[in-house]
């Protein structure tokens, strides 16, 4: 069910591992596409469909099943006694023996499981690394028998892969969102909760202490005992295991203190929120045995990912920076919290709370750019807090007025940061094309300018 590059993944690995597809989308392009690729298309919510015989249904993780209302095929599969799970549970079965890192939390997960990739093959080893993000579950290569799966792991596709059981569990931080798919907050932590709560415990857990939810989930398994478990955290040292506070990875894991390096100046990994991250793969590296010096040598190289806080261009002064990836509040204070000369281009569509929890922040914005669905309802709270801004609309009208105004500033540092804490689907097909397209027209604009100069 669902066939987008996840979908389709998995209805050519079962097929070609012999099981007998039936394949539906609710979008009829995505139907017709697969059905050229020769893939068997069957309408599903059809009552006339026979569903005898049928053990699993392979869900897309992005499609509501149960919540905020019970999708007719979920329903059809819970008559007709099929379970419902995603791609990552049908790897786990095909690959019961490999060793599996898994990452999860609200905001961070993508840059840390690359950076937990990065690590591992700066210190030799072959790790395949997808998941949430980048190359599906089920188009991965199968690694070797000792070989490793560094999977980012969604809320969704947690609740949907009942048989995982991480060597190494990673959990970054827990704070509100995706809650209409969960049924509430309760939900969402139950699903998070799915990297550790498996019919097995993970060997090691890894798990961060700079949130509440995230610190009351460490007590609890700390006053239980019996499993490995690596605290981190930014905001403070941490007694047996990895603090990045202030910037400076130390290593308590062995008691000793040892200090690993100092993440400040490392551009890929700036920002309180990359420090976080940072710990989070050190621990998860540390514990699939990669030694200290060689971690921390890797740090040092990593790249970074697109569309997280990336460094577009200067024109005239003018920094531009694409962070389209930060589609809810806390994810965009990150970015914010690094200037002070902020023209901001906001909104799409709006998350659970809005932009309200970002008013302490505003003294940084000097002007904000509304786009998309969000732009009335955001304007009213930038209006209350007295933040001059303009509704433009599109992504492009945002971009031509904040350069015109950041290039009559007086002051030293103009940054034009689309930061937009809302999911992108109201005007792009993902956060990656409005990242793109933000890029595209940083990029005229340049040529313009070059032209004139
Ligand atoms: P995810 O995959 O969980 O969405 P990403 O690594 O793609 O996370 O980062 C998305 C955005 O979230 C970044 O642009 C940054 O603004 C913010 N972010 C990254 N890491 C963290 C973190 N550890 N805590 C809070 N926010 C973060």
């Amino acid at each position: 069910m669902g066939l987008g590059r996840s979908g389709l993944a998995a209805a050519r690995a079962l097929m070609a591992g012999g099981a007998r597809v039936m394949a539906w989308d609710d979008n009829a392009d995505r139907r017709a596409a697969a059905a050229d690729a020769g893939i068997p298309v069957v309408d599903l919510a059809d009552a006339g469909t026979d569903w005898t015989g049928v053990r699993v249904v392979a869900w897309s993780p992005g499609i509501p099943h149960s919540f905020p209302s019970v999708h007719p095929v979920a329903e059809r599969a819970r008559a007709a006694g099929a379970a419902l799970v995603c791609d990552i549970e049908l790897l786990v079965g095909a690959q019961p023996c490999s060793f599996y890192i898994g990452v999860t939390g609200t905001n961070g997960k993508s840059t840390t499981t690359s950076l937990i990739g990065h690590i591992l093959r700066a210190a030799g080893q072959a790790p395949q690394v997808g998941g949430n993000l980048g190359t599906s579950a089920l188009d991965l290569e199968t690694v070797d028998a000792f070989g490793t799966y560094v999977l980012e792991l969604s809320s969704y596709q947690l609740e949907l892969t009942p048989s995982l059981v991480c060597d190494v569990a990673v959990l970054l931080n827990i704070t509100p969102d995706h809650l209409d798919r969960h049924g509430g907050m309760e939900g969402y932590i139950a699903a998070k909760r799915r990297i550790f709560d498996g019919v097995v415990p993970p060997r090691t857990v890894c798990i961060g202490l700079d949130d509440t939810v995230c610190r009351n989930m460490h007590a609890e398994m700390t006053r239980y005992g019996s499993r490995s478990l690596i605290p981190f955290a930014t905001g403070r040292a941490v007694p047996g295991g990895v603090s990045a506070k202030d910037g400076v990875l130390i290593d308590d894991t062995e008691g000793k203190g040892q200090r690993v390096l100092d993440l400040n100046g490392l551009t890929a990994l700036s920002g309180e929120h990359n420090w976080q991250n940072a710990a989070a793969a050190y621990a998860a590296c540390r514990a699939r045995g990669v030694g200290s010096e060689v971690i921390a040598e890797a740090l040092k190289t990593f790249p970074g990912l697109p569309h997280r806080h990336e460094t577009v261009a200067t024109i005239d002064g003018v920094l531009f920076i694409n962070d389209s990836k930060a589609t809810n509040a806390e994810a965009a204070e990150k970015a914010i919290v690094c200037h002070e000369d902020i023209y901001w281009i906001v909104g799409g569509l709006p998350k659970e709370g809005g932009i309200a929890s970002l008013t302490p922040h505003f003294d940084r914005i000097v002007h904000a750019y509304l786009i998309g669905a969000a732009a009335k309802d955001f304007s009213v709270v930038l209006d209350a807090e007295e933040v001059p801004f303009s509704l433009c609309g599109t992504l492009e009208a945002a971009v031509d007025l904040a350069f015109q105004h950041a290039l009559e500033d007086e002051e030293e540092d103009p940054v034009i940061l689309l930061s937009p804490a809302c999911a992108s689907f109201d005007q792009f097909p993902n956060f990656e094309a409005r990242g793109e397209a933000f890029k595209a027209l940083v990029a005229d604009l340049a040529a313009e300018v070059a032209v004139s100069d």
